[in-house]
């Protein structure tokens, strides 16, 4: 597949010759159920687009039944910004329901197959659009990580998922889970692409009130003149697999070979992380999705009265997953225990973000693992509290608000592939870009 670099400099003609033949090879892989639908605007290079981010005159689903039949009225600011830079949406993707989960396997289009092994989940949320870029079938896609969507299925998928620091992308027209964590962010097929794309989809927009409005562009070329400190974590990465340790160890290799500083640090009280992060997620979710009611948006089920339509369009409409979080978050934001859940995840919040603060003081970069292990099998991570945990290593960035970028390392015995995360400070997306590149480069990650 070729990359984004190269088919920004493709003519109108060869690409609409291209998109036709990648038209032809989606059709050729149905089982794999990356893209929910294949549909494309304009005649820029084709981008593959999450079933969360709103393209004009679009079917738009969150991967839900409830949404069935909606059609979004206007772009996402994603989509706009795409536009002017030459890109054009291409396909909806497979995603987990509302944005939760961490297999695709929530969505209400079935499952989607990670492409190195058709047994194997390709993670989740957004695990349409790292199985499309990691089949090479899509240049390049958008994806959302409000816990690590981005992130983990990238790295079980063996692509680059990139989550920017919160308010760099505009969440306007974004489906809404968690809104204090959420973004947008790129999937490619490598570091360079992810900048490219990255600094296409950032900036500036008075449509959402938590927009950073800053401008500032990234230079995505390696600068091989550029030594970071960099921090590990031997404490944190104890309860990873003995592959993703090994990994690791590559890692640490590779960025001493690039004449990286490497130090040791540890994040402190980390066992928080997972309840913290499903009571603010859970909460917000909550109330997010309390505007799904039958009257305003998608499908609808008439009951006996207005209350009895409201009853049935949402327990018909939403999955278990769905219906799951809402009743914890409505649990947690109650009056009676709102000061012992909610109040005490914010304090929490607070603790973590210090936590980091603290590591970077004095270093530029942190290296972590993005999930405990690789892929697993379909139906391993049935249980929910199960699916909650492997979000161990992911969550605490979201929480924090900080950019990270997760990137292929190596493959585990079984084939599938291992990726991990570099987390840099907010707003120095310029960093995280600079430390990814120099370890893609000495990786050298081969398909
Ligand atoms: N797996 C996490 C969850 O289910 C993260 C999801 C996400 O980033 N959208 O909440």
């Amino acid at each position: 597949m070729i990359t984004l670099k190269e088919a920004l400099k493709l003519n109108k003609e060869e690409l609409n010759k291209f998109k036709k033949e990648l038209k032809t090879k989606i059709e050729a892989n149905p089982m794999l159920n990356a893209y929910i639908d294949v549909n494309n605007v304009g005649d820029g290079v084709p981008i593959a687009i999450k079933d969360n981010i709103q393209v004009k005159d679009w079917s738009v689903t969150s991967g839900s039944n409830i949404l069935q039949g909606y059609i979004a009225p206007y772009n996402a600011t994603v989509i706009e910004k795409m536009a002017k830079a030459g890109l054009s949406p291409f396909g909806r993707t497979n995603m987990d329901e509302f944005a939760m989960g961490s297999t695709t396997e929530s969505s209400f289009y079935g499952k989607t197959q990670n492409p190195h092994n058709s047994d194997y989940v390709p993670g989740g949320s957004s695990g349409g659009s790292a199985a499309a870029v990691g089949a090479g079938l899509a240049i390049a896609a958008l994806g959302s990580d409000t816990g690590g969507s981005i992130r983990q299925p990238a790295s079980f998928c063996g692509i680059v998922g990139m989550k920017p620091t919160y308010g760099r992308v505009s969440r306007y027209g974004l489906g809404a889970y968690a809104s204090s964590l959420d973004q947008i962010g790129p999937m490619t097929q490598n570091v360079e692409d992810a900048a490219i794309l990255y600094d296409i989809i950032s900036g500036t927009d008075d449509k959402d009130s938590t927009n950073a409005r800053m401008d500032d562009k990234v230079t995505p070329k390696l600068n091989i003149d550029r030594k970071l400190t960099i921090a590990v974590l031997p404490k944190y990465i104890e309860d990873a697999s003995d592959d993703v340790k090994d990994a690791y160890a590559k890692a640490i290799e590779a960025l001493k070979a690039q004449g990286h500083t490497i130090v040791e640090k540890e994040m402190t009280d980390a066992k928080f992380d997972i309840s913290a992060y499903y009571i603010t997620a859970t909460a917000e979710a909550t109330t997010n999705l309390a505007r799904y009611d039958g009257i305003r948006y998608g499908n609808r089920v008439d009951g006996k009265n207005l209350e009895d339509t409201f009853t049935q369009t949402r327990s018909n409409g939403f999955g278990d997953e769905v219906k799951r979080r809402i009743m914890l978050g409505n649990f947690v934001l109650s009056s009676g225990y709102y000061e012992a859940y909610y109040v005490k995840a914010q304090k929490t919040r607070h603790i973590i973000k210090d936590n980091y603060n603290k590591i970077f003081e004095e270093v530029d970069l942190i290296l972590s693992p993005i999930a405990p292990g690789t892929a697993p099998k379909f139906g391993e991570l049935d249980n929910p509290m199960d699916m909650y945990l492997s979000d161990i290593y992911s969550i605490s960035v979201n929480l924090a608000g900080l950019p990270a970028l997760s990137l292929p390392i190596s493959k585990s015995a079984n084939g599938m592939p291992i990726g991990l995360q570099l987390i840099a400070k907010a707003y120095d997306e310029q960093t995280l870009f600079d430390g990814s590149l120099s370890l893609e480069k000495e990786i050298a990650y081969i398909k």
